[in-house]
């Protein structure tokens, strides 16, 4: 997940100890330099990757997030490679500093997943108390210069990322977890490594082993594996459920199409617990909408549709099911309601068309409705239809702007 393990920590000695690890690679022992460049072309590559698949085509926030985070975590990282030389007084600060930012960017990330804003105190506050106490802590010499302040930030900043992965629902998706757990890790991990530099300091035997580059780069080096992987699949998540929801809507009235409503009603049928038993589904059609077309317009037909569309979900409860079934033709299924309380509601919506804002003057058409009544027994969608399409065939041939319900009981 981060660069910011790339710090070297050793400064003047590096060029000796990159010689000594060298020297012993034969006994297996892990060359930081090679872990670190290893590191910093994958990082690399993943910002690529990760920018052209995901970012570029999903423009999700939190992709977003992410991209800026391994850049962060790149530059920073970047920066330590001037330890030991005369750059090493701004540089070593500054390499904190993106680091920090970069724990901060995956914590926006994991935020922006709520679509919660990131706190803008986090992105100046943190990085500037960094900054100071690195600049106080001799950059010049010092190649942890701000050393506890700055695991500490990252400990707290990648803590919180991992708080608000944990505190999505459970169902939001499958890699919720792993990122959780990543992050989890990785924030215990810097803890312990700010113990073991509060304990023993820079030099002490615990943090230039346990808590050294090279296992701080391993541990990077996979986390960053394993985020980058699962925030791939959380794109792809998201986008096979943008395009479900697009393929279940009608375009012109943003209503269930034919298909996503006879789906969900089969649904809904078989599940007798949600329906209670019975329920009232009621077909409309527009009276002589053909005239409506003929004498204002296809565009303002069109509006006339959509203005029928919206009468209806203002007037139904949002667990009601609302479709176009094709043309001027629409489709409502009302769990739990009576053939009284659909009558009820097919007048309500007339009520709502007549009083909807027409284009140039142009008269709402009235609505025949079909209403037929469901009961515990009734498992086809299908039946429940033709028993409220012969109903509106009753309510045309008895002049229009009316409801008649089917005597058939389903
Ligand atoms: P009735 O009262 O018997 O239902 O008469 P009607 O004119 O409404 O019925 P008919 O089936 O003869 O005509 C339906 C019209 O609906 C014809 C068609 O052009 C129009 N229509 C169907 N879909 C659309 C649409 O998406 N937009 C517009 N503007 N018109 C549509
Ligand atoms: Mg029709
Ligand atoms: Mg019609």
């Amino acid at each position: 997940m981060h660069g910011y393990c790339c710090r070297s920590g050793r400064g003047a000695i590096l060029g000796a100890n990159r010689v000594w690890r060298r020297g012993s690679s034969e006994d297996m022992v892990l060359d930081t330099t090679t872990l670190r460049i290893a590191f910093a072309l994958m990082a690399l590559v993943l910002v690529f990757l990760f920018y052209f698949s995901a970012y570029r085509v999903t423009r999700s926030p939190y992709s977003g997030w992410w991209c800026l985070a391994l850049i962060f975590f790149l530059t920073g990282s970047a920066c330590f490679l001037l330890d030991g030389t005369s750059h090493q007084v701004w540089a070593n600060p500054l390499g904190n500093v993106l680091l920090v930012h970069g724990g901060v960017a995956v914590w926006a990330g994991a935020r922006s997943l709520r679509t919660v804003a990131p706190p803008k105190w986090a992105f100046t506050g943190i990085p500037l108390v960094v900054l100071v106490a690195s600049v106080l802590d001799n950059p010049a010499t010092n190649t942890w210069s701000g050393g506890p302040v700055f695991l500490a930030a990252m400990s707290v900043s990648i803590g919180l990322a991992s708080r608000e992965l944990w505190r999505l629902e459970p169902g939001y998706s499958r890699v919720r977890i792993p990122m959780a757990v990543s992050a989890g890790g990785l924030a215990g991990f810097y803890f312990f490594r700010w113990v073991a530099f509060m304990l023993e300091g820079q030099h002490g035997s615990t943090f230039t082993t346990v808590f050294g580059s090279a296992v701080t780069t391993l541990v990077t080096m996979v986390l960053l594996v394993v985020v980058s992987f699962s925030m791939a699949a959380l794109s792809s998540e998201q986008q096979t459920r943008a395009l479900r929801v697009v393929a279940s809507r009608d375009d012109l009235t943003g209503l269930l199409n034919r298909k996503a409503f006879l789906d969900l009603a089969a649904e809904l049928l078989s599940d007798r617990a949600i329906t209670r038993g019975s329920g009232a589904l009621i077909l409309a059609d527009l009276d002589h909408f053909k005239a409506v077309n003929d004498t204002y317009g296809h565009a303002a037909g069109d509006t006339a549709l959509q203005r029928f569309a919206g009468a209806c979900t203002e007037t139904v409860r949002s667990t009601d099911l609302v479709g176009r079934y094709g043309g001027e033709e629409f489709v409502l299924l009302l769990p739990g309601a009576s053939a009284e309380r659909a009558e009820l509601i097919t007048k309500e919506i007339s009520r709502r068309l007549a009083a909807a804002p027409g284009v140039d003057g142009m008269q709402m058409p009235t609505v025949s409705y079909g209403i037929s009544i469901y009961d515990a027994d009734t498992s086809r969608v299908d039946d429940v239809i033709a028993a409220a399409d012969a109903a509106l065939y009753t309510a045309k041939s008895l002049g229009r702007n009316r409801a008649a319900r089917s005597d058939r009981m389903l």
